[in-house]
Formats: structure tokens, sequence, C-alpha cells
């Protein structure tokens, strides 16, 4: 019998999401954002699906990160969104990793390490206030480093939410900051971005958690790819006024029949769920509320309503019934942190899937 959660990657779902998204935008050149381990995934066997699919262009954090999937991303462009440092310099030139260059640090690195056969992206800040070189640096960026650049890139503030007056605003800084660049291939949108319009679709854009199942925009729902699954450990039947749990926050008010399951807030189930009273998992197409605290390695829930659960069944933590947004939303955090912090833990069985 399992005692372990279940982490299942769906790459199957992955490349229908990928080629879902490319052809969203028609005109643009899709690329992966597969930074933070493929945002829990597993960035190498992500990276190779996503290859194999077509993609040859990623995006990671760091030298590191590009490193890791350098071996199997063939030729690709691997941009490294947070730059060059002087550290990294022979790492970037052993595995031929492209910096986003952000300031003039970064700048004056590459200018004394050019190289060969790199042409570096340029982020512009158009009010996001991350990284990015802002309106009033850019008259002091000479012609001749503007063109070593091979792309313009900014990136938005608010795209997860359509209605915001920030996306029309830094659209339109974008057009206009693009005056300094003239000719350059340019990219703003990520996942969200990319469903304002066509007009925030530019030359590139880069997908991120739309690949990984993370819902965005009305009208694309993209397929689930993490999965995650625990067995129940022991069945419970509780009497009226008997509790479950640390600081016995559930206190039974009938008969309940509790299934205790092998995952806990270290395979990444928030224990914040507590709080908001609204965590679920499902067996079949049936829901089973949490009840009492998630603890590190447990579970508990209420599948009074669920006779023929047993000992050895399978709940969905999360999955097709219950996505990452959804667990998202009742837990007050966003699918990109439970994406992470999920594929992260180091306990759950991992399991990939065509
Ligand atoms: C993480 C990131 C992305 C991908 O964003 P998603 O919302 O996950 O699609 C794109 N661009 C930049 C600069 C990022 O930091």
């Amino acid at each position: 019998m399992k005692t372990n959660p279940i982490l299942t990657i769906d790459i199957g779902a992955l490349c229908k999401n990928w080629r879902m998204l490319c052809d969203s935008a028609p005109n643009a050149k899709p690329a992966a954002v597969v930074k933070a381990d493929a945002y829990g995934t597993g960035a190498t066997k992500t990276a190779a699906a996503l290859y194999d699919a077509g993609c040859r262009n990623f995006f990671v954090a760091n030298g590191a990160e590009g490193a890791n999937i350098r071996p199997h991303v063939g030729d690709s462009n691997i941009f490294i969104l947070n730059g060059i440092d002087e550290e990294s310099v022979s790492l970037f030139n052993e595995h031929r990793l492209t910096p986003v260059i952000s300031n003039f640090d970064a700048l004056n690195i590459w200018k004394a390490n050019r190289l060969p056969g790199i042409r570096p992206i340029i982020q512009i800040d158009t009010g996001l206030n991350r990284l990015g070189f802002h309106e009033s640096e850019l008259c002091k960026i000479s012609d001749t480093d503007k063109s070593e650049f091979s792309y313009v890139m900014s990136h938005l503030a608010c795209a997860d939410e359509p209605g915001h007056p920030m996306n029309m605003a830094q659209l339109t800084r974008f057009e206009s900051m693009r005056r300094f660049f003239p000719g350059l291939p340019a990219t703003l949108s990520a996942s969200n971005g990319n469903f304002l319009g066509p007009e925030f679709q530019f030359d590139m854009v880069r997908f991120g958690v739309a690949l990984y199942g993370g819902l965005t925009a009305a009208g694309f729902k993209p397929a689930p790819v993490m999965n995650l699954s625990a067995p129940v450990l022991q069945i419970i039947d509780l009497q009226p006024g008997e509790s479950v749990g640390y600081n016995a926050t559930f206190v039974a008010k009938k008969k309940t029949r509790v299934a205790v399951l092998a995952v806990g807030y270290a395979d990444g189930l928030p224990w914040y769920i507590r709080i908001s009273g609204r965590g679920k998992v499902f067996f079949g197409n049936a829901s089973a509320p949490i009840i009492g605290s998630v603890c590190m390695d447990l579970t508990m829930v209420d599948v009074s309503d669920l006779p023929s659960v047993k000992v050895g069944d399978c709940a969905e933590i999360i999955g097709n019934h219950y996505g990452v947004d959804d667990l998202g939303r009742d837990s007050g955090t966003i699918s990109y942190e439970l994406l992470c912090r999920i594929g992260g833990g180091k306990r759950a069985e991992r399991i990939y899937i065509k």
C-alpha cells in the first residue's frame, strides 16, 4: 500500500497547452518560460518535451537554470531573465546563454564580455518598476550598443486583471519607448497579457503559467499538468463531540466518518486552508471537505457522504476536479506559488505521463 502522495506531471497536457497557446498568437514567436524548475514540473523533462513540440525560445531566471536545460533544448535560445553578473560570464559562454539586460551594471558586464553569436534582450520598464531601463536612461545607450540587441522587452503588472487601466497605459508606454530602438523586434506579454488582444502580442510572447495549467483569461482553459493525489491511510468513525487534529479546531456535530490522507504541508498543501475552511479533495467526482488543520504529513477529510471510500483509495488534491487556481483561491495564494511549492516538495512519488 502507498503511504506517500503521488505527483503526476502530464507531459501530454503540457504539449497540448503549448500548441493551443501557439495558435492563440499566430503572428508572434512563442517562448516557454521554464524558470523555477518549470514552475515545479521539472525543468529538464518539461523543456525537452517543449523542444520536441517545436519550442526554440526558453526563458529561465538565472545562469544555473539555463545550464541545467541546455542539454535538452538543442541550440535554442535560452534567455536569462535576471541578467548577467561577473561570476556567471563563463557559464553563459559555456552554455551559450543569452542575458536579458535591464540596467547599466549588466550592460557594462556584457560590453566587457561579449559572447560570440549571442544577441541579448534589452528590458525596459513601462510601469512594473521591477527590472528594466527607465525612459530617461535610454538616451545614454549608444546606437552601437543598441544594435546588438535581439529584442526589446517589458513586462505587464496587471495582465491578470483585463479591465485594469495599467494594461493600456503600459502598452502605450511600450509603443512610445520603442522609438529608441527602431526596427527592433519586441516582446511585452506573458500568459495573461497574450489574451488582452493581438496588439499585446508583438513579435514574441513569453508563456509561463498557462503552459502548466494555471487558468488565464476567459476563453482559455489550459489542461492541468500537475496532479497531486494521496492515499487514505486510515478511516476513523467519530462520535458527536469528538474533535479532529491539532488544536481540536474541528468538532463533530454528528457521527462523522474521517479519512486520513498521506499528504501535508510538507508536500505543498497550504496550512492556511484551515483559515478559509474551504479546502476539499476529490474521490472520483465527489468532494470531501478538509477538516481540522493540515499537518506536516497528514490531512483529514470528512467522508461521511462517501461510504465506499476505503483505506488505500487515492484522493485528488489537485487535478481535473480541483485545479491549482481553485486551491490557490481557497488557500489565500495564487496558482504560481502552489505550482512552485507542490513541485518543490521532495517527498511525493513523481510520475511523468505522456
Ligand atoms: C515569469 C515571467 C514570465 C511568465 O509569466 P506567466 O504569467 O507565468 O506566463 C514572462 N516574463 C517575465 C519577465 C517573467 O518574469
